[in-house]
């Protein structure tokens, strides 16, 4: 069996055009677009790229976007009060602090981030209220990855209701939010993380298996039952070159492309995996880009909820 490639990146643009003109009919109706606030604390080059991306599609739907920088040397007060000076801003209905914060700022400086952004405005979901209120099945912004696949696995017609879905992760921003999701809609669910015994036996019980753990290449083909969709999270950069030939055969684009450039990104599933699979998502081109089209939906979705009451 070859499995069938879920193409993220084509569901996020079809959606992205899906959300233009909403985006132009709010502005009209309320004589300026929805606005979306980005933190960026320090000079993280990932958080760089992540937030470059964000930005530019939320131009290209129609948000006003603005990018709100803090040096390095930024201390937790001064977040907390940037936060609440967004809070209170009238044109910004979006906000996201980009993670990891600089480590500095204590361990437990984002969930006091988190704990402070308006959940009105809290377009990635983390605020204990939005998550209390997806636990009671309540409305509420809900985590832009897991939504994401959510969105892709429904678009593509794989069915939930009455199928076992397992989850590897157990992440408040990924996993958790999952299995949550994956539940209300009537799947059977088990999660599964680094203290699962025979993870590989868990796993090939699942209809659906959707990996977030980080590891490049966790899910070999042993973990999959024939015909199961898989759903790769995982977005981990490999540099040894061991590591891109034990998933990369020889003469692999793949493998070609780590040659040249030193690195590649990989998921958390093993390429062997697509002989097995029914469905598999790609990395790149999979989970990766639905997130960010999840975070613009997110964003109309609280401008209309601040101005529009009952929307
Ligand atoms: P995380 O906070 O590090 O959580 C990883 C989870 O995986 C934990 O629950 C951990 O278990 C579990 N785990 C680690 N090693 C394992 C093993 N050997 N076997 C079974 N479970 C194991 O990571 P995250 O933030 O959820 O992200 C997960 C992956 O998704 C990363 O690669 C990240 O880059 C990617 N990601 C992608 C997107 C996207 O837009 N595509 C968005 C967010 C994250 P314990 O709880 O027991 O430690």
């Amino acid at each position: 069996m070859t499995a069938r490639l879920l193409d993220g990146q084509g569901l996020a643009t079809r959606m992205q055009e899906e959300l233009k003109p909403e985006v132009a009919a709010f502005a009209a109706r309320h004589g300026r677009p929805p606005g979306l606030a980005i933190v960026l604390i320090g000079e993280n080059p990932a958080s760089e790229v992540y937030v470059r991306n964000k930005l530019k599609s939320g131009a290209e739907v129609g948000f006003r976007t603005d990018l709100e920088r803090l040096p390095a040397t930024a201390t937790l007060a001064d977040t907390l009060a940037l936060v609440e000076r967004l809070n209170a801003s009238p044109v910004h209905d979006a906000i996201l602090v980009q993670s990891p914060l600089p480590k500095a700022m204590g361990h437990d400086a984002e969930q006091r981030v988190f704990d402070t952004i308006a959940p009105e405005k809290d377009v990635d979901g983390f605020t204990p209220e939005n998550v209390g209120r997806m636990v009671q099945n309540r409305p509420a912004l809900v985590a832009c990855t897991p939504s994401g696949v959510i969105e892709l696995l429904e678009r593509e017609g794989i069915q939930i209701a009455g199928r076992h879905a397992v989850v590897i992760g157990r992440s408040d921003i990924v996993g958790k939010p999952m299995a949550l999701l994956l539940l209300q809609r009537d799947a059977t669910v088990t999660i599964c993380h680094s203290r699962t015994p025979n993870l590989a036996e868990m796993c090939r019980q699942a209809d659906i298996l959707v990996a977030a753990v980080g590891r490049a290449g966790l899910v070999r083909r042993d973990f999959v039952k024939p015909g199961a969709a898989v759903v790769d999270v995982g977005m981990n950069k490999v540099t040894e070159e061991a590591v891109a030939r034990s998933l990369f055969p020889e003469g692999h684009p793949r493998l070609a492309l780590f040659l040249k450039k030193g690195s590649v990104l990989v998921g958390d599933v093993h390429p062997e995996v697509a002989e097995v699979a029914g469905a598999l998502t790609p990395v790149p081109g999979g989970v990766g880009p639905l997130t960010i089209t999840m975070l613009m939906r997110n964003t109309l979705r609280a401008a209309r909820m601040r101005l529009e009451a009952g929307a």
